[in-house]
């Protein structure tokens, strides 16, 4: 079996059993790969291990990615829909390839952004599913909008054809204390309700990664963004 094979099956059970602990259905749990910086090959087996969701941060290499995949896909005569995530920061001038190539953006932080992706989402295409993140941590260097901004931002972006609004994203500050993790997510989900009371369609809650997953599923999480879990260490220098 590969390593990659083997770390999915891990992560799987993990999910499963802090799921279970936190009393909550796992079938309500969706995990994305994160596969920055990691090849093509890399993400062949993760979908020949049953991954269909990929999130990229990168959008040159990202675009690169997407078409390398699906070309290796064929040519292995398999054909099965994989959907693309963007997480990462997103420049208002390169918004035209994230509408073009993606199924979700999870990293909308400002309306002109989230109009840009409405107006290119290619109307063949379904509408893109998006995010809003939250600086949850209010750290000066994150993106993201603060908590307190989030509402007005959504019920702006509810509005635009091209988009379906689907929930908020947030990266709190690292820290190794599961007390300090929680608290974060628990602010998010706290934010999380609020907004579904003036927008009830909101079904996503994008939190958690490799090292604050149990924090992340015990505070309602419903999408986990795991990298280096399943493909390994990042080297940022390919
Ligand atoms: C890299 C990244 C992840 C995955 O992080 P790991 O610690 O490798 O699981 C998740 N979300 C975002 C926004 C990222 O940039």
């Amino acid at each position: 079996m590969s390593l990659i094979t083997e770390n999915l099956q891990v992560v799987r059970q993990k999910i499963q059993r802090f799921s279970h602990s936190a009393g909550r259905d796992v079938a309500t749990i969706e995990l994305l790969a994160v596969s920055k910086t990691f090849s093509a090959p890399s993400v062949i087996e993760a979908v020949q291990a049953g991954q269909r969701s990929f999130g990229e941060n990168y959008l040159q290499e990202a675009v690169a990615k997407i078409s390398e995949v699906a070309h290796l896909l064929d040519r292995n005569q398999q054909s099965c829909h994989l959907y693309w995530h963007f997480i990462g920061p997103i420049q208002s001038n390169k918004t035209r390839p994230i509408a073009e190539n993606f199924s979700w953006v999870h990293s909308v932080d400002r309306l002109k952004i989230a109009e840009r992706l409405s107006q290119q989402r290619p109307s063949e295409l379904a509408p893109l599913n998006v995010c809003v993140q939250v600086n949850v941590s209010g750290e000066l260097s994150k993106s993201g909008v603060a908590p307190d901004d989030v509402l007005e931002l959504m019920l702006a972006i509810e509005g635009l054809q091209g988009l379906r609004l689907r929930g908020l994203m947030c990266v709190p500050e690292a820290s190794k204390d599961v007390t300090e993790q929680k608290a974060a997510f628990a602010r998010m989900r706290h934010l999380f309700e609020q907004c579904k009371l003036k927008i009830p369609t909101l079904d996503t809650l994008s939190m958690g990664m490799s090292d604050d997953m149990e924090a992340a599923i015990t505070e309602g999480s419903t999408m986990l963004r795991i990298g280096s879990a399943i493909f390994g260490k990042r080297d940022y220098a390919n």
